[in-house]
């Protein structure tokens, strides 16, 4: 599985970095946004590296259903029970920061700022 030592959440998946992990398993982890967005603002990620949402291929098909699938649980599980939004940014104009493909999941009780 391809680990970039250069790359934020490669080494937060590596556990070189702390992060407030609310999810992990042998493809995914998700941990909470260190500049929250929303009440709950959590980032699902897989381990392996991926820049972004503009690199995945057919390969990838199953790993980007597992982050879509997980959100809604995790959602709940955080306390986003009235509903919640999922942005995967992409690209410069896309507004990406980090270049780890990573799913934005948004909620909790509104008004709050759109990221
Ligand atoms: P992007 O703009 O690339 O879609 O989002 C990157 C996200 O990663 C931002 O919301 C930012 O707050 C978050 N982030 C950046 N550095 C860290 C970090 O070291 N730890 C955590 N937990 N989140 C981070
Ligand atoms: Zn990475």
């Amino acid at each position: 599985m391809s680990h970039d030592p250069n790359c934020l959440f490669c080494r937060i998946a590596a556990g070189e970095i702390p992060a407030q992990k609310v999810y992990e398993d042998d493809e995914l982890i998700a941990f909470k946004d260190i500049r929250p967005a929303a009440p709950v603002h959590l980032l699902i990620i897989p381990r392996q590296h991926i820049t972004g949402l503009g690199d995945v291929t057919a390969e990838h098909e199953a790993l980007l259903g597992r982050m879509m699938t997980l959100a809604p649980r995790l959602a709940v599980e955080q306390g986003a029970t009235n509903g919640f939004r999922t942005v995967i940014n992409t690209g410069p104009d896309g507004g990406q920061e980090v270049y780890h493909l990573h799913l934005h999941v948004m909620g909790g009780p509104r008004p709050w700022k759109h990221g």
